[in-house]
């Protein structure tokens, strides 16, 4: 990265958190802004209908670029969070009653988590949890065992891939279970998008998030995927713009989808720039993505495995992790760690990672994390090890 930090080049290496953008991306963003600004929707002038055009097809973009049915099942929203505090409030409203259980993992993030503790604390629902192993993956038999005898369970919600632990979920065999029940599944998948291929019609999920941020695209925007048949019984979320069919002070009837869930101005410049984001991946393509993520991340695994005292969390040996690894160093705190690695330039993470029940499962506050994109390179890795020994020498 040409980018320097106190004097030293900067190895960023907190992509789980946000990625860096392409610069298609950001022109894209100032382009739209100097040339096509406009209000989507509502205009009938050349500008509204070129800026509405460009939104629209955007969301064509996301339909096809995780292979939905529909482009109507594609509603924009400001990113993975509110996407889940969407479904959770409208899917509580029409679905649940007092006594109703929802299903979530012990390694979800908390977006994944306290809205359903939200909507759960307003319904009188209950929060049911899906262990994990000590490998770091779910555990199935547990999971089948808990849907064989949860007789109320609403709904199954689970992340595609653990941002602390890197685990990928085997959310298809998830969600075939869920349906044998009769349950719909929400898939997290807020760090599965950026890495591999992601196909709604293969998994066969109900609700799918994530945020496009943490796939080169803009802060601000992300999407919430749901089935047709479910999104059309679900009311809306909030109110105003172009959510309404008509209105008077009487009663007021709401649009079709996926307006109905748009309330207000949409961020028509974020949703063109990650329709931007999309293609950008699409034409380097997942296969090579893949490949080189898989590299860096076991040649990080390999790298780090020399280091004395370190204990890697999850990616057990043979596992199905991805570009995500977490990790202590006994004897240095984690945030030591991390706020030595940036004085040399290294951009890692430290903390909970917003996943403190993961934490809790895990025996400790806090790891250091490193998380790797497209743009990584080997070079980068050398320089993470280099300057893990060099702090580990001063304490
Ligand atoms: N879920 C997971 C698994 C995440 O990693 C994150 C971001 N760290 C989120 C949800 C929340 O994403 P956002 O902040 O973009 O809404």
């Amino acid at each position: 990265m040409a980018r320097t930090v106190y004097d030293k080049p900067l190895v960023y290496l907190d992509n789980a958190a946000t990625t860096q953008k392409p610069r298609c991306v950001v022109e894209a963003m100032v382009d739209e802004y100097y040339n096509v600004n406009a209000n989507v929707h509502r205009g009938v002038h050349f500008l509204s209908q070129k800026a509405t055009d460009l939104h629209e097809a955007s969301r064509e973009t996301v339909k096809q670029f995780i292979n939905a049915e529909n482009s109507s099942e594609i509603l924009f929203t400001r990113g993975t969070t509110e996407s889940i505090n969407l479904l959770a409030y409208c899917f509580g409203e029409a679905f649940m009653e007092a006594g109703d259980e929802i299903l979530v993992s012990e390694m979800e993030h908390h977006s994944d988590i306290v809205p359903w503790q939200l909507i759960a604390e307003r319904k009188g629902l209950k929060i049911k949890v899906i262990p994990i192993t000590d490998n770091g993956e779910i555990d199935i038999k547990a999971y089948n065992k808990l849907l064989d005898e949860s007789e109320r369970l609403k709904i199954v919600c689970v992340t595609h891939v653990s941002n602390v632990l890197g685990t990928v979920n085997p959310v298809k065999t998830m969600v075939e279970s869920a349906h044998r029940h009769g349950v719909p599944v929400l898939v997290d998948g807020a760090q599965s998008t950026p890495h591999f291929k992601v196909d709604m019609q293969e998994l066969d999920c109900d609700f799918f998030a994530f945020s496009g941020h943490k796939i080169y695209g803009p802060t601000g925007v992300g999407v919430l995927y749901g089935k047709e048949r479910w999104l059309d019984k679900l009311p809306p979320y909030q109110g105003g713009g172009e959510m309404i069919k008509r209105v008077s002070f009487e009663k007021t009837t709401f649009n079709d989808l996926p307006y109905k869930f748009e309330a207000g101005t949409p961020d028509y410049i974020g949703t063109h720039a990650l329709a931007t984001a999309l293609d950008y991946v699409s034409a380097i393509g997942f296969d090579t993505i893949k490949a080189h993520e898989l590299m860096l991340t076991d040649y990080a695994l390999q790298q780090l495995r020399t280091i004395d005292n370190i204990q890697i969390y999850g990616h057990p040996e043979g596992g199905n992790g991805d570009a995500v690894i977490s990790f202590n160093i006994k004897g240095i705190h984690h945030l030591d760690l991390g706020t030595l690695l940036d004085r040399l330039g290294i951009a890692i993470r430290t903390g909970h990672h917003c996943a403190e029940p993961l934490m809790h499962r895990l025996g400790t506050e806090g790891t250091v994390r490193v998380s790797f994109a497209l743009y990584n390179t080997k070079e980068e890795v050398d320089s993470l090890i280099a300057g893990i020994r060099r702090v580990a020498k001063m304490f």
